[in-house]
């Protein structure tokens, strides 16, 4: 059958470089139809009483929905950006405009992974088929060096087969035309309010980060070719203050305004031109642990939601956990690293990689709060937000999922006086702390956290009170 008229669903690919359903379906169709669908239940409160999509991420998807429409129209295109159920509204649109098949990038999520069955069912009762393509990893599934249920589950071995057994497949290039049907309704962007939020979008800070596939494309060309940071990364990586001691390109990536593979082939690009090194190599390596993540979800599925995990293991829990979450949400645990670190999360919607390893830790091994309930906020806040990356790295440090050793800890302590030695982070986001001589506050972490509740520095206390109480 010659396809004629194709409906190209966005979701998480909010790019028109390295886009194979774009590509591929200006090839075969006449017409297409390009539609964003905003899912009212990616606005809701969910069981652990958190938002789905805080409103640093909401905003982010808007501006990046928006600067889809934009390149769209500008290669004589649009699209049709809708609010509802996408097995609703995906077969409706579909039927109107005569679609003959729709087009996706297949998610690994469970909740995702429903949706699409969901529409492809009722595209099924319409005769039309939902086509899968893949394009959220480095990697094709078809292209590891094993079937899904066989990927280790301890990542250096996942990665070193697969550094010698697999290529990246090239990109694809952007369409140069985009060709709609002439009667393709008007439609308009909705607001934040109309997502259910309260503030306006200008009311909404969000670090440095706007959303859209012009701005990431710009940040890596930013962290790449004008600045050369990229050839200190592995240095950097574990810095905690401003823009540039990590790439930063985990928001973009995770609306698809940036496909891993683009930036895989830049860094190549970058390596023939200005040389590798073991920092050019190293942010691959972090990449490709989006990848391990990604293809985890699809090995163990939902087992990653549980609080057992797919290790099937149990958590101590405190008593009063419920209250000890409360304090390490709101950044008054009284331990000036934890606390800086949620400051700047609940401020920016981002937190450095070094710092939620270190929150999260504080949260499962020191207060004993299930973990489920910290990515739950994590989700909610974080502009980066993506299912595995997030619940994969939860469990990792639950000692749930992947990390092979058990109970590891993180001493906050040690981790504090190492990557903030002057406390220059920690008083940057609680300025409350800016007269006290860094050592004090040093002295501050030196206690351990039972020592600190020995001390009367507890949860919940104001800093200057908290450091009144340190003896001596
Ligand atoms: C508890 C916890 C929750 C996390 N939740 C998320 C999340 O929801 N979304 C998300 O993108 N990352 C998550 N991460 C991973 C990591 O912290 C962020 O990707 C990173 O901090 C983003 O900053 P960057 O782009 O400057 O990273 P860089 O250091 O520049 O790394 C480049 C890219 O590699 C990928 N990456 C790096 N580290 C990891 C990792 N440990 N796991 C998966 N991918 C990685 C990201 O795509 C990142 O953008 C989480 C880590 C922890 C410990």
């Amino acid at each position: 059958m010659v396809e004629k008229n194709i409906l190209v669903w966005f979701r998480n690919d909010l790019r028109i470089e390295d886009n194979e359903i774009l590509l591929e379906a200006c090839e075969k169709a006449t017409n297409i139809i390009p539609v964003y669908v905003f899912d009212p239940r990616y606005y809701e409160t969910t069981t652990y009483n958190t938002l789905k999509t805080g409103i640093f991420r909401a905003k982010f998807i808007l501006e990046s929905v928006a600067n889809l429409k934009k390149s769209l129209q500008n290669l004589g295109g649009d699209l049709l950006i809708l609010q509802g159920k996408p097995e609703e509204i995906i077969p409706e649109i579909a039927k109107k405009y005569n679609a003959d098949a729709v087009y996706h990038h297949r998610e690994v999520a469970s909740e995702e992974t429903e949706v699409s069955t969901l529409v492809e069912d009722a595209l099924w009762k319409l005769k039309i088929n939902l086509k899968h393509f893949i394009g959220h990893t480095f990697y094709h599934k078809e292209d590891l060096p094993f079937p899904i249920k066989d990927i280790p589950d301890v990542f250096t071995a996942f990665r070193k087969k697969v550094e010698r057994e697999s290529t990246v497949r090239p990109c694809f290039k952007a369409p140069t035309q985009i060709i709609i049907p002439s009667n393709l309704e008007p439609s308009a962007l909705p607001s934040l309010i109309n997502l259910g939020f309260t503030a306006c979008a200008d009311e909404v800070t969000t670090a440095n980060f706007n959303g859209g596939e012009s701005e990431g494309l710009k940040r890596l060309k930013y962290y790449l070719w004008d600045t050369d940071l990229l050839k200190k990364y592995k240095l950097t990586r574990n810095g905690l203050l401003g823009m540039d001691y990590s790439s930063k390109l985990s928001p973009w990536l995770a609306a698809g305004c940036l496909s891993p593979r683009s930036i895989y082939w830049e860094i190549k690009k970058y390596e023939r031109e200005r040389g590798a090194n073991d920092s050019t190599y190293w942010l691959i390596f972090e990449l490709l642990w989006r990848d391990y993540f990604r293809f985890m979800f699809k090995k163990h599925g939902t087992k990653y939601f549980l609080e057992t995990g797919f290790k099937n293991k149990t958590q101590d829990l405190a008593e009063n956990q419920m209250q000890h979450f409360e304090a390490w949400k709101n950044g008054q645990t009284g331990i000036p690293f934890i606390d800086a670190n949620m400051i700047e999360l609940n401020t920016t919607g981002f937190m450095s990689n070094r710092g939620r390893q270190n929150v999260a830790s504080f949260l499962i091994k020191d207060l004993k709060v299930n973990w489920v309930l910290g990515a739950a906020y994590f989700e909610e806040k974080l502009i980066d937000y993506s299912p595995s990356s997030n619940w994969g790295n939860w469990a990792y440090i639950a000692g749930v999922g992947n990390d092979p050793r058990e109970d590891r800890y993180f001493n906050i302590i040690k981790q504090a006086t190492d990557y903030d030695p002057k406390a220059e982070f920690v008083k940057h986001w609680l300025p409350q702390l800016k007269n006290i001589p860094h050592n004090k506050i040093q002295a501050l972490f030196n206690l351990s956290t039972t020592e600190l509740a020995i001390y009367g520095v507890e949860l919940g206390k104001n800093y200057p009170n908290a450091l009144v109480v340190l003896p001596g």
